[in-house]
């Protein structure tokens, strides 16, 4: 199929296209990659009037150190990240879970901006935000505000982005130094979106687990956070018991659903499963017994 007639503006600058999204009162959409907006506009999923062009605004696309953490600029390229050596020095889990979005094709258009704002519950990006507790920069008419990635999705492909904000910018503060790290995905074939996927981050206090996180997603309509589990966890040396009760904590907390791909038993299986096995890696690389 073919789109449906829009208006197109080629922005360069934030200035000039957050004041189109303002003028299109909800009807104008922003254009970055285009390789999850242009099938939407295909299938007639959606119908904007005007689209807003990013690609052409200077100073988005940028991987930078901040202190020991990142600044991504929106306009990053998910590929520019996966083989990026300072994301690979300060977050492997994070050029791990790149290597799983999509197709290389699919990975040298779409950006990390349109990624997050897309906000697809079987996105890896949304849910490596939310494991890193990354902030994200959103600009709009009145300026920029932050907001944590834990607050930002709202369900799925719902987000707290404004109509009239673009986001600019997504900032990674640095891990516990040493931290290990697992990531795990299932998906019927590679490139495809996953059925369901872990990822976790810890540290080695040299007695016991420092600080935990465990993140899914594919098993709710947002990207997940299991608190419980990395309580149970912390301070623990990732015992029978204490794995037993985090992976108690991943089944209470998840709500997944059956669709063409997966029954939500099957989901509710691949998640528990692989919660064991991005926490064992995790540990195992945090104490120096894996690389
Ligand atoms: C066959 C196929 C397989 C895929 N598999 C995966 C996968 O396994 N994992 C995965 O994560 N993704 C997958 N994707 C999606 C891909 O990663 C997209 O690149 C990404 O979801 C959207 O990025 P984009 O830059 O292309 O955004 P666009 O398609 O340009 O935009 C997507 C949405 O975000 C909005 N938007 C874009 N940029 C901004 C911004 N800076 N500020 C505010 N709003 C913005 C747009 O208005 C639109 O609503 C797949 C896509 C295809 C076609």
């Amino acid at each position: 199929m073919k789109p449906p007639a829009f208006e197109y503006l080629a922005a360069t600058s934030v200035e000039e296209a957050v004041a189109a999204l303002a003028a299109g009162d909800g009807e104008a959409k922003v254009i970055a990659g285009g390789q999850s907006l242009v099938p939407m506009l295909n299938f007639r999923l959606l119908e904007p009037a005007l689209l807003v062009d990013i690609n052409k605004v200077p100073g988005l696309d940028f991987i930078e150190p901040d202190g020991n953490g990142l600044r991504v600029g929106a306009l990053t390229r998910h590929h520019a990240l996966e083989t990026s050596e300072l994301v690979q020095a300060r977050f492997p889990v994070l050029s791990e879970a790149m290597r799983h979005v999509a197709h290389l094709a699919i990975r040298n258009r779409g950006t990390i901006g349109g990624s997050l704002s897309h906000g697809d519950p079987a996105a890896e990006l949304p849910m490596m935000a939310v494991l890193l507790d990354a902030t994200l920069v959103l600009t709009g008419e009145n300026g920029a505000r932050e907001m944590a990635a834990r607050d930002f999705f709202e369900g799925a492909l719902a987000t707290a982005l404004g109509d009239d904000e673009l986001v600019t910018e997504i900032r990674i503060p640095a891990l516990p130094a040493g931290s290990g790290w697992g990531f795990e995905e299932v998906a019927q074939r590679s490139g495809d979106f996953a059925m369901a996927a872990t990822a976790a981050t810890v540290s080695f206090d040299g007695a016991a687990a420092g600080e935990v996180r465990l993140a899914l997603m594919g098993v709710g309509e947002v990207p997940l956070r299991i608190d419980a589990a990395e309580t149970s966890l912390s301070g623990s040396m990732f015992d029978e018991t204490a794995m037993d009760q985090a992976v108690a904590a991943v089944d209470d907390a998840i709500d997944p659903m059956s669709d063409l791909h997966a029954s939500a038993d099957y989901r509710r299986h691949l998640a528990k499963a692989l919660t064991r096995r991005v926490l064992q890696a995790a540990w195992q690389r945090a104490k120096g017994e894996r690389p």
